[in-house]
């Protein structure tokens, strides 16, 4: 076992090793440990408590000298955890230079000792010290487990069936703040087109009964309100359910729209609803799946949506592509390599650990985009949402350039009917300064969103403040919307995988290789990324270099 320097138990002094510590504490202070210990006779874990006592509660080393073992500490796992980080102390149990002179049956010193004996005893104290070491990093992880879960307990909000890792409370409180609201609720992209499905498919709307999973602010309920629904529940398990309510009653619309705060896995609907004919969320996180509220919603789906009800969107596909990303490359890791002269590289390896969540333009994207996950809505299970899937991705540059990520953003959908879409159906592209926002926010228009009651013509009138014409020939509409490169930057921004090893493509080289996603093991919320992947010339040869394998998070 190597030295390590230790501090004394008695002052901030530092030595060069266990044995010369616990020596000084003797020769300074008059307190031998390893006697105290035997005096005691505390087994591994009271030795560990009695020096973490020690370094925490400073007592005079007269005071520790009369310690009786009965002492309460003696018993408290608090007293587990270590005060030093990597305290040599508490991993040693009689000094570090691991002599055989304890040994009782030892015999002969241990110059005189057969030394393949002593190599035996050594490997025994080893392999002791390796499983003291082993049963105690279990018995804190266990302690301190236990006591987050107590304080889970404790807390106003917890209910005693929580004895699963709690991934909901920072993530509601987040959904609390205005802020993230305004960023949602600006992102003109994201929310024109579900403003544009809900007010130019009323009859859809009208008179049924709609659901809105995380409702935020209501916005969504509120468009569903004012294209003729007969009732909206709108639920929302954060705080910003309250101001959903106060802006519903501020709209005049609270015999249409019921808010109710609490989790949509948790509430039962108000006024004996117990299916509906629409369900509309906007449940979709960076990379799509980061955030995991779509298995709230598929939940949501198989508590309350009526068969053949509609999902809202109805299908949502994640698209990967060839990125060039040459300056996010540059400003995450190339900069590291040149800081005043000195190479700091070693800060860039981290960002190839994680994603990037970051703009790029329509120029960095080489490739077409390849769907490596097309999700319908209405029947996708919660197991799907855990997938590999492969990929072809090949250069269109007309140049020979470097690939330094891969891009990931997604397609959105919203079919009429809720049916199902052909993968290779387009989607709706928003250029600068495009949106389908004008058609159903007209400039200067200040709509009458106060409910009327249920006259059919005044609902018509009403189906939104849209261009009169549009409304006279009224037909289902899907709608859809893109977060890819190539359309306006939604706040969903793209998600890039940086390659340790840039790939040099020039137009038909290709990309090839498997996409893994899955929900993070720490987080529920997270996810864990794995690309495997390999390049050849083109389509019609067969791949001849190493398959490359990175691994990401995104957090
Ligand atoms: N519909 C709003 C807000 C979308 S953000 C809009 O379009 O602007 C997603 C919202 O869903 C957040 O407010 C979050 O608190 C809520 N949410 C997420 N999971 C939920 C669940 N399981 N139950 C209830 N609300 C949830």
């Amino acid at each position: 076992m190597s030295k390590q320097p230790c501090q004394s138990l008695f002052e901030d002094k530092t030595l060069p090793s266990v044995s010369e510590a616990l020596e000084y504490d003797k020769n300074t202070h008059g307190f031998d440990l390893n006697a105290l210990c035997s005096k005691l006779a505390l087994d591994f874990h009271g030795r560990i408590r009695l020096i973490n006592f020690i370094r925490r509660s400073k007592p005079p080393a007269a005071n520790a000298l009369a310690l009786t073992g009965k002492e309460s500490f003696f018993s408290s796992d608090e007293f587990l955890r270590p005060v030093l980080e990597d305290d040599p102390l508490l991993l040693n149990d009689t000094s570090d230079d691991w002599s055989d002179d304890d040994e009782p049956d030892a015999g002969p010193s241990s110059s005189q000792i057969d030394p393949s004996r002593r190599i035996a005893l050594l490997e025994r104290k080893l392999q002791q010290a390796k499983q003291d070491l082993a049963d105690y990093k279990a018995l804190v992880s266990q302690r301190l487990d236990l006591s987050r879960l107590q304080d889970a307990m404790r807390e106003p909000s917890g209910s005693s069936k929580v004895v699963e890792r709690d991934d909901d409370s920072h993530y509601f409180q987040s959904y609390g703040q205005n802020d993230i609201h305004a960023v949602m609720i600006q992102d003109s992209v994201r929310t024109s087109t579900y403003a544009s499905f809900i007010l130019q498919n009323p009859e859809l709307f009208r008179d049924a009964i709609v659901l809105d999973v995380g409702c935020g602010t209501g916005i969504l309920s509120l468009f569903a309100a004012r294209a003729g629904a007969k009732r909206v529940i709108a639920v929302d398990a954060s705080d910003i359910a309250k101001k959903a309510k106060q802006i519903v009653e501020t709209n005049g619309l609270q015999d249409t729209i019921t808010v109710v705060q609490g989790k949509i896995e948790d509430i039962t609907l108000p006024d004996g609803i117990e299916k509906v004919d629409i369900i509309v969320s906007e449940w979709m996180g960076y990379a799509l799946l980061y955030e995991s509220m779509l298995d709230s919603v598929l939940r949501a789906r198989d508590r309350f949506l009526k068969p053949g009800g509609v999902m809202a969107p109805s299908q949502c596909r994640m698209m990967l592509g060839l990125c060039e990303a040459t300056d996010i490359y540059k400003e995450r890791i190339g900069f590291w390599n040149d800081i005043y002269g000195f190479d700091l590289s070693a800060m860039g390896e981290e960002v190839y650990l994680d994603s990037v969540v970051d703009v790029v333009g329509p120029e960095t994207l080489i490739s077409e985009p390849y769907p490596v996950k097309d999700l319908y809505i209405r029947d996708i299970q919660p197991r799907q949402l855990d997938f590999v899937s492969s990929f072809t991705l090949t250069s269109n540059s007309d140049r020979r350039t470097k690939v330094h990520a891969l891009v990931l953003y997604f397609d959105t959908f919203f079919h009429p009917s809720g049916d199902r879409l052909p993968i290779d159906t387009p989607v709706h592209i928003t250029k600068e300064g495009g949106g389908s926002l004008a058609e159903v926010w007209p400039l200067g228009g200040k709509p009458d969103i106060v409910r009327r009651k249920s006259q059919s013509v005044q609902r018509r009138t009403s189906e939104g403040p849209g261009k009169p014409e549009r409304r006279a020939s009224q037909s289902p509409k899907t709608m859809s919307f893109s977060t890819g490169p190539e359309s306006v930057p939604t706040h969903w921004k793209h998600t890039l995988f940086l390659l340790r090893d840039p790939i040099v493509v020039e137009e038909g080289n290709v990309v090839t290789g498997t996409f893994h996603c899955k929900k993070s093991e720490d987080n529920s919320r997270e996810l864990d990324v794995e690309i495997h992947y390999t390049t050849k010339a083109s389509a019609d040869v067969e791949a001849s270099g190493d398959v490359v394998v990175q691994i990401f998070k995104v957090r």
